[in-house]
């Protein structure tokens, strides 16, 4: 699974949903936690480059040798894979889908979409997007995580959100499953903005 976290990366790179050095994806089995290294070129990622953490201690314990330094959007995967919900295994993967990010810019709501396109709603469930907030901020983080998780209860509750003017984050069993859920979305924001309705 941790050949996947590079594997997706660099689809995504492929189909220019991210530029050399962006996105992130972490993976929690149980109590431990991977993410992609920072400032790495994205396409190059393989299982050796992966950062790794202990769940319970996130601060300074590293399993092992670690070389590389946690994406800067550690905070955002900390919060999303330690919700009240967690069962064995969680994905998390932050991508800038250009359609999606193109659409949230126009003025499009990506949750009356959805509901527009069964082959979307039918197997993702998207959240509200969230507003403009500043890269790698602790503020991005924690609205990420509230509009993915439910209130009350601290489960997660969305399988994508937008994050305006900067990316998605979406949650799955796996880095592949994740993807599928950003595939979906991207591919239904294609098709409105080549449309040519309004929002
Ligand atoms: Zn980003």
């Amino acid at each position: 699974m941790l050949t996947s976290m590079g594997d997706v990366m660099r689809e995504a790179h492929k189909r220019g949903w991210i530029t050399t050095r962006d996105g992130n994806i972490s993976l929690r089995r149980e109590d431990k936690f991977y993410i992609t290294p920072s400032g790495v070129r994205k396409y190059l990622i393989h299982p050796e480059h992966i950062v790794k953490y202990y769940v319970d201690d996130f601060d300074d314990t590293l399993m092992g040798r670690n070389e590389g330094t946690p994406s800067g959007e550690l905070e955002m995967h900390r919060l999303l894979q330690t919700t009240a919900d967690f069962e064995g295994c969680r994905a998390v993967v932050h991508l800038h889908p250009t359609y999606i990010i193109a659409a949230i810019h126009r003025g499009f709501d990506l949750q009356k979409l959805a509901a527009d396109f069964p082959e979307v709603s039918r197997y993702t469930k998207v959240g509200p997007t969230v507003p403009v907030l500043p890269v790698i901020s602790k503020e991005l983080a924690i609205a990420t995580h509230e509009v993915m998780t439910d209130i009350f209860s601290s489960s997660l509750e969305y399988d994508i959100v937008g994050q305006a003017g900067h990316g998605v984050c979406a949650i799955g069993k796996s880095p592949w499953d994740a993807f599928e859920h950003i595939e979906r979305l991207e591919h239904i924001c294609q098709i409105v903005l080549a449309s040519g309705v309004n929002p």
